[in-house]
């Protein structure tokens, strides 16, 4: 990575939050910050560096497993359901030790560098090692997350997960050992022990009303909120979770939670598949975020997500690639309009701009980086540039060019990334790290 970023870049087009690119802009850097932003210079002044395209602000991935990354290809075959796949899972977390997912999170990292994205929420559960024994540093999984993070040169804030039950009134057992602390204030104790440092922020999370009974649910959320950081929850991803949330507590996931004191502005639900009507409102009136992760739930099976819904009572929508099936945001923001289109017979539920808000905006607020996300003056330099003139994107109009992007782009189409100023990557390449050949090496160290 370059010592010094340029003092400014000239974007052939730019998108500023509205409705349409703007030609010709200019962006003023003065650190890791936009100190300025002007549209409509017809070309590029002398000190700028140019950039060709359509230059967006970084996108967001608002919700991540980095070590579930292995599973890509793995899980494709066969029969089975989202419980059939958590076993294959299962087995990939039994063999993770910290020197091993350094090295994988920081492929995965990197991966996500080279689709764009740049800045990652990961929801972090796998705390400890074989049958729950501690590390001499019980946070030294976190840490090495965090390490990752740094050295591929992404923005992370580590959602440290309490994850303490097998299910509804169930222990945890085998590997599941290793994702808990015990207790909810033994989660507290260890995570009081994390740092977060440049680029990196620490959040919390409530694995699941399956994996986290009420009364710790609200020790988490009171811990959280102590220090006001974000927090996030698996909330009814799954039929099967509803079912048993009702018959122990006689509530929707929701409900639970909202009872629990979790729900509030700093609160994002994942995946909010399988609402009830009154969820709704709970998490739309409690100002809440909701991340939705299509291309994994439709690898689960989980079904799709209700998004015009919570929308329309104004839950803050981001995206995630949770776990990276397929690790491009275009596709995740498009899924969220194009899979609801198949279930309610209606296009146009969600415009472009209002998709790539979530997947930039969206996604930075709800994981704590709400000075990142926007190209505005004051904001963090994150930004990524899209070549528009490659086979896939060619003929595409200033005045079409958000739609083309949140409708036809991959991460493929990803050329020029920087993060605090600084490129990371130049021309579709990372400039520290050959992220194939990383991905390789992790990826052959874990169980076929
Ligand atoms: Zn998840």
């Amino acid at each position: 990575m370059s010592a010094e970023g340029p003092s400014a870049l000239w974007c052939e087009l730019a998108w500023l939050g509205g409705g349409r690119a703007e030609e010709g802009v200019l962006i003023e850097l003065e650190g890791e910050r936009i100190s300025s932003v002007s549209a409509g210079m017809a070309s590029a002044p002398p000190q700028a560096t140019s950039l060709a395209g359509l230059t967006i602000p970084g996108l967001a991935n608002a919700h991540s497993h980095a070590f579930q990354r292995t599973l890509r290809g793995r899980t494709q075959a066969g029969r089975g359901d989202f419980w059939t796949w958590r076993r294959r899972m299962y087995e990939i977390a039994e063999a993770i030790e910290p020197d091993l997912y350094l090295t994988l999170a920081r492929a995965t990292f990197a991966e996500m560098l080279l689709a764009g994205i740049t800045a990652v929420g990961e929801f972090h559960y796998l705390h400890h090692g074989a049958d729950g024994a501690r590390y001499e540093d019980p946070n030294a999984i976190g840490k090495a997350v965090i390490e990752a993070a740094r050295e591929a040169g992404i923005r992370i804030t580590l959602l440290d997960t309490c994850y303490l039950h097998g299910g509804i009134g169930r222990e945890a057992e085998g590997v599941q050992l290793r994702f808990s602390d015990g207790s909810a204030d033994a989660w507290a104790e260890r995570v009081a022990g994390l740092e977060a440092g440049a680029g990196a922020r620490v959040g919390a999370a409530i694995h699941s009303v399956r994996a986290v009974d009420p009364e710790a649910a609200a020790r988490v959320a009171d811990f959280a909120a102590k220090r006001s950081w974000p927090l996030h929850a698996h909330v009814s991803e799954q039929p099967a979770e509803n079912e048993d949330c009702a018959s122990a507590y006689g509530k929707t996931p929701a409900a639970l939670l909202a009872a629990a004191g979790v729900l509030s502005e700093r609160f994002t639900a994942v995946h909010a598949t399988h609402l009830a009507e009154a969820d709704f409102e709970l998490l739309g009136g409690g100002g809440c975020g909701v991340c939705l992760c299509p291309t994994t739930e439709r690898d689960l099976a989980d079904g799709v997500g209700p998004a015009r819904r919570l929308a329309d009572v104004n839950a803050r929508i981001s995206l995630g690639t949770d776990s990276h099936a397929l690790i491009d945001m275009f596709e995740e923001a498009r899924a969220v309009e194009l899979d609801e289109r198949l279930e309610s017979g209606v296009r146009g539920g969600h415009s472009a701009a209002a998709l790539l808000r979530a997947a930039t905006t969206g996604g930075c607020d709800s994981i704590g980086w709400t000075e990142a996300g926007r190209i505005a003056a004051g904001k963090l330099a994150d930004l990524v540039s899209v070549e528009l003139d490659d086979v896939r994107l060619a003929g595409t109009s200033r005045d079409h060019a958000i739609e083309s992007l949140v409708f036809a782009a991959s991460a493929g189409d990803v050329r020029d990334v920087l993060v605090g100023g600084r490129f990371i990557v130049r021309d579709g390449a990372h400039l520290a790290l050959d992220v194939a050949a990383e991905l390789d090496e992790a990826i052959a160290m874990l169980p076929e």
